[in-house]
């Protein structure tokens, strides 16, 4: 306000950046945002906010932003601005060629979790209705697909089992591999907020995270697992439930199918999943699981808080059921103040998997095999359907190593640096024939591309975005598309093009087709959000308003599932070359790969990318703070500023990947869930040492 004086207009939108998705007003002098400020009537937010919504949108009109169409023959040519119309019939003329040279099977598409559930589901729509296949994925593959995996396993519904509100009244709170004030700040001061009035907390993480010990708050135990151990870890901790005679037999009894549950029970009841057993697997005191489990099965309402320290692991789907059988065998899920709660990454990860992102889902997580399902969508797409899934990205570009796969549409996602083993991403780039991206910049993935349409920032076009509380909320245009169309605009232009109609003049409609098919949304209306400001799903008959809360009398999938949970140690081993494990995470002011965050005067506070390591192995290496080093895996190295700290504990190595320049993932393996492929960041066998090498 005081540079630009007084805004002329406003707009209620949605936060861009992370799962929490705050409501801001933005206001405008003009087309141009004079500032976003916290919306009091957000239901997820209350009018707070962080420094990333607060302040980073400058990315939307940063002069790196692409605002005309360009093609090119080979990657190695240079760029050529054309015509939207021109580029678009160029795609769709390469796409065409690639299916008739090479199969139905050889192109695919990638959604993005940071557009709108609109465009998310449009997207799935070309690939299946327009390609005629099911190689559609999305960047939750990359995060949160354990989670829908092992809570659908469990519980019968792929996402968390509580609202944001409900935190404030747990009595006790156990957060497990996530950093909610520094990923997910909003949410993570509404979290201490309960905590400062006296709630329990229960962190497990190999980091000593702020929330451990931070003014006004001390965690009653802090349980540093090795990574890698945490399935180790919650059997453990089950074990303690378990043979203590903490189960809440009553609820399981009426909620649960009592013949998994016996069957579990007898499983985490074996002397090899004691804590005293676990301890060589997690490197945690047994007598500090013991109290905690104790505390978590008896403390009151008790509420489970996790993020990617969960899912990214080779047993991430088997570390979210665990979760979830902990939960039911203590009568913490269907009440308020409980519950299992994935915190969701970015902005709409939540909504992109709703939108049937994945190979084997059509929207509303129905498999793809379902012949009911598949015919209700056939009847108003107009299209046949095919009933296998197809292929996971990770799969995509095996394939495209391997020659069969050649074409692949990427709307708002940089897959060469967000995901694993960068060398094993752009040999499958390389060798594709067309790559189509959509997106605001030239990004990392654009190098390997052979057509780029420019995408629109979550201020430039209207729709929807789906937080980690299953609140759908809107999206407002409140300034013109720099590049001339939305997202949605874009992939209804490259479906017409391919010969396969799409015809909407506004995202409501598209909305309106999307309740029509999902029964979970069947109640969400444009002129619905506009009433309530934001609906929890499922909204429908039975709930019109929305659901805060899931599984309060019953399980979604009627008796909830215990699942056995057996540990198996990833393959990625430390050994002499490589004596330290590297584990991967965010900081506060950064946003992922940083492509937007990066873009604006966010980057004062953390220019670089820096590798926190304990003084034990600093001093063993002859490293002090500031040094240089070189961070080297079996799949590659890097180099990076070493802060020293205690943060860490010996033999773990930690860093961010907000810096392109960084390349965090040229290191990680390729180890992946074996459920889901969702690759295992958080483990990686490393060496570090002292170098001049910038
Ligand atoms: Fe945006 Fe998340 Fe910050 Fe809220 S907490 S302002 S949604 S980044």
């Amino acid at each position: 306000i005081h540079q630009y004086g007084q805004p002329d207009h406003s707009e209620v939108t949605t936060c861009a950046y992370c799962g929490v998705g705050c409501a801001f007003k933005a206001e405008m002098q003009g087309d141009k945002v004079v500032r976003m400020v916290p919306y009091k009537g957000g239901k997820a937010n209350e009018g707070h906010s962080c420094v990333k919504g607060r302040f980073a949108y400058g990315y939307a009109t940063h002069k790196d932003r692409i605002t005309k169409p360009m093609i090119r023959e080979k990657i190695t040519d240079p760029w050529r601005e054309v015509s939207w119309e021109e580029a678009i019939n160029h795609a769709a003329s390469e796409f065409k060629r690639i299916q008739a040279t090479y199969g139905r099977d050889s192109v695919g598409g990638i959604t993005s979790s940071r557009c709108t559930n609109e465009e998310a589901y449009l997207v799935q729509k070309l690939v299946r209705a327009a390609f005629g296949n099911n190689n559609v994925d999305t960047c939750a593959r990359v995060c949160h697909s354990p989670t829908g995996y092992g809570l659908m396993s469990t519980l019968g519904t792929s996402a968390g089992t509580q609202d944001f509100k409900s935190v404030e009244e747990s009595d006790v709170i156990l957060v497990i591999g996530a950093n909610p004030t520094d990923g997910h700040p909003v949410f993570g001061s509404r979290m201490k907020k309960r905590l400062r009035e006296g709630a329990r907390l229960i962190v497990a993480d190999p980091r000593k995270i702020d929330l451990v010990k931070s003014p006004h708050i001390r965690a009653d135990h802090h349980l540093p697992l090795k990574p890698g151990s945490n399935v180790a870890f919650i059997n453990a901790f089950a074990h303690v439930i378990v043979t203590e005679g903490l189960i809440a037999e009553d609820y399981v009894r009426e909620r649960c199918d009592l013949a998994e549950f016996e069957s579990w029970a007898r499983f985490i009841a074996e002397e090899r999943n004691s804590p005293e057993a676990a301890q060589a697997i997690t490197g945690v005191d047994p007598q500090e699981i013991r109290a905690a489990a104790r505390l978590y099965a008896t403390g009151g309402k008790a509420a489970i808080y996790y993020g990617l320290g969960v899912t990214e692991h080779s047993q991430g789907s088997t570390m979210v059921m665990g979760m979830a059988n902990i939960a039911m065998a203590t009568g913490n899920i269907g009440m308020v103040g409980a519950g299992v709660n994935p915190l969701r990454g970015q902005n709409n990860v939540q909504g992109s998997c709703d939108m049937g992102s994945f190979p084997h889902e059509l929207p509303g997580y129905r498999h793809v095999s379902d012949d009911a399902t598949r015919e209700s969508f056939e009847a108003i797409w107009g299209a046949k359907l095919d009933n296998a899934p197809g292929l996971r990205i990770t799969n995509m570009l095996d394939e495209a190593v391997g020659g069969s796969f050649k074409g692949m549409y990427i709307q708002g996602e940089d897959i060469a640096q967000s995901d694993p083993d960068t060398h094993h991403v752009t040999s499958g780039l390389k060798a594709m024939e067309c790559i189509v991206i959509q997106d605001l910049f030239l990004n990392e993935t654009a190098k390997y591309a052979h057509v780029f349409l420019p995408g629109a920032s979550f201020l430039e076009k209207d729709g929807t975005f789906t937080n980690a509380e299953r609140r759908i909320s809107r999206v407002r245009k409140v300034m013109a598309p720099m590049g001339g169309y939305g997202d949605w605009e874009g992939t209804v232009l490259l479906a017409n093009a391919l010969g396969y109609k799409m015809e909407y003049t506004h995202p409501s409609e598209i909305m309106d087709e999307i309740a029509a098919l999902t029964p979970s949304f069947a109640g969400v209306s444009y002129d619905k959000l506009e009433e309530l400001g934001s609906i929890q799903w499922p909204c429908n008959e039975k709930a019109p308003l929305g659901t805060p809360m899931m599984h309060v009398d019953r399980f979604v999938r009627g008796k909830g599932r215990f699942m056995i949970t057996e540990y198996v140690p990833t393959d990625e081993r430390t050994t002499g070359k490589f004596p330290l494990i590297l584990t991967t995470g965010r900081i506060l002011s950064q946003y992922n790969v940083g492509a937007q965050t990066r873009r604006t005067e966010n980057s004062r506070w953390h220019e670089e990318d820096v590798l926190e390591i304990h003084p034990f192995d600093a001093e063993m290496r002859g490293i002090v703070d500031g040094d240089l080093v070189a961070l080297e895996s079996r799949s590659g190295d890097i180099a990076l500023k070493a802060k020293v700290t205690e943060r860490m504990q010996p033999g773990i190595v930690y860093t961010t990947f907000h810096h392109a320049k960084t390349g965090a993932n040229v290191i990680t393996t390729d180890y992946s869930d074996w459920a889901t492929n969702c690759p295992e960041y958080k483990v990686t066998a490393v060496q570090v040492r002292r170098t001049n090498r910038p």
